[in-house]
């Protein structure tokens, strides 16, 4: 297979047929990428900086047509689109001042002085998942490019038109030619020929756990670096004691954005079971209050899921038996929708225990703080996660007992270009985005220069 159709989920409409790029393809980049980061990291810090806010301006200037190609890809509603591609121009920005700011130390020893230079790796692979591809992409490429590599980006089969895009507005703001490639194709191939090849040097993996765990194991062979964003299963923490009108309200946005294709979707709700009933009567009107539709209409909240594959699998998860609740409200006809829909399972059920990775939600009642916590942590993953209480020493030990790398007191927010971001356990390995992000691109040389000591005099 050379080529691959890409559809519209919205409509099932085929939007693009996109040439696949095969394992010549990558070695012939991964060479023209070797070059060009040669260049790009012997240029002046001011002027890398400069080049990384010119490519952040191009962006900011593509926003509507970036967001218009997600829609049509990806199926993400226009709001959610404008904001991950304007996310795109912050996380440039915020990396454009990283090329004059990457000082190494200097280290008082004896005999000499000794320094520290955070040289830049080489050539980067980001492989990205199909659920937020512009963001996802760019926690990779932003502070590879601002610690001095070269990146190279494999998206998503099903979702790799905003990747391609941002490929060629590089190049429009002037970002030396092959610095900056996107090879569209099959993880199988691109993907497995950055594990593979000597001159790529580290690998920045988002996906499932189970393709990650094979990129590291593949990554071994060579001592190669990875980053690993993978799944999760993140647990929304309902206590008594909080604004109850408010955590209903809001639960259903902290699990069906993005139609629940979410790593930080916190798709299992734990309530304290003396509010239960309570809650359960004022989640009902919020989830069926959920606006699911056109993606291309302002004030749409929820589109499709990606594809016909991935919504079967969703589906699956939701069988004639299974213990719903309610649903929410979801278009017929062309289109892969699926409903929201609130699951009551036991704790040791599928629905209950695995990533779904669609707009499913489990409800599960717990009895005080411990069970609370221990109920949180009874998952492989430890992505994110919501603690919901108006005690402030509850939401403090809770927050350091829940192992999971983005937590979120009386909020579901996850993600900002300027903080960390990454898991616990098999959710990951490494954090991208914050100040620190640049890095985990460099690799620390040290270098000690003996100074002879001066003869003293007489
Ligand atoms: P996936 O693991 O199937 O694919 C991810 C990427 O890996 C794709 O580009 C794919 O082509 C590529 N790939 C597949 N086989 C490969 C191989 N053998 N070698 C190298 N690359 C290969 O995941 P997906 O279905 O695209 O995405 C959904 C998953 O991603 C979910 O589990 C979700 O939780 C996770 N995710 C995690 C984060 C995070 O930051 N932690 C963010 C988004 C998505």
């Amino acid at each position: 297979m050379t080529s691959c159709d890409v559809i519209n989920p919205a409509t099932e409409e085929l939007l693009r047929t996109v040439e696949l790029t095969d394992v010549a393809g990558v070695d012939a980049a991964v060479a023209r990428a070797r070059a060009a980061q040669r260049v790009w990291a012997r240029r002046a810090p001011a002027e890398r900086a400069a080049a990384l806010r010119a490519f952040a301006a191009v962006v900011d200037a593509h926003i509507e047509e970036l967001a218009a190609l997600e829609v049509a890809n990806s199926g993400h509603p226009i709001g959610s689109a404008r904001w991950e591609a304007g996310h795109v121009r912050d996380v440039l920005q915020f990396y454009a001042a990283t090329p004059e700011r990457l000082s190494g130390k200097q280290i008082p020893v004896a005999g000499g002085w000794d320094v520290t230079f955070n040289e830049p790796l080489g050539v980067v692979g980001v492989i990205t998942p199909w659920n937020f591809p512009m963001p996802i992409a760019a926690w990779g490429f932003a502070p590879a490019l601002a610690a001095g590599n070269a990146v190279l980006v494999k998206p998503a089969e099903w979702t790799p038109l905003t990747s391609m895009l941002l490929g060629e507005l590089a190049v429009a703001a002037g970002l030396p030619a092959d610095l900056f490639q996107v090879l569209p194709g099959k993880g199988s191939v691109v993907g497995q020929r950055f594990v593979e090849h000597p001159d790529v040097r580290k690998i920045v993996f988002t996906g499932s756990t189970e393709v990650g765990t094979a990129v590291m194991a593949g990554a071994a062979a060579q001592v190669k670096r990875v980053t690993l964003e993978l799944g999760g299963k993140s647990a929304n923490i309902v206590f008594d004691d909080c604004d109850l009108e408010r955590a209903a309200a809001t639960a259903p946005y902290g699990v069906f954005d993005n139609a629940g294709q979410d790593c930080c979707a916190r798709s299992r709700i734990l309530v304290q079971r003396n509010v239960y009933e309570r809650f359960m009567e004022l989640l009902e009107p919020a989830v069926k209050g959920v606006v699911v539709g056109d993606p291309g209409i302002d004030g749409t909240e929820m589109g499709p899921l990606v594809s016909r594959a991935h919504r079967n699998s969703v589906a699956s998860y939701v069988p004639d038996d299974a213990p719903v609740a309610f649903r929410g409200q979801a278009p017929t006809g062309p289109g892969f929708w699926f409903p929201p829909t609130v699951l009551t399972p036991q704790r040791g059920d599928r629905a209950a225990t695995e990533e779904i990775f669609g707009p499913v939600v489990a409800v599960l009642p717990f009895e005080d703080e411990a069970d609370a916590i221990a109920l949180a942590n009874a998952t492989e993953y430890g992505l994110s996660g919501s603690i919901w209480t108006d005690n402030l020493s509850r939401a403090l030990r809770v927050s350091r007992a829940v192992e999971a790398g983005n937590l979120s007191v009386n909020s579901h927010s996850s993600v900002r270009y300027n903080t960390p971001f990454g898991g616990f356990k098999q959710s990951g390995l490494g954090r991208e985005l914050g100040p620190d992000a640049p890095l985990s691109f460099t690799e620390t040389k040290n270098v000690f220069i003996a100074v002879p000591a001066e003869e003293e005099t007489p």
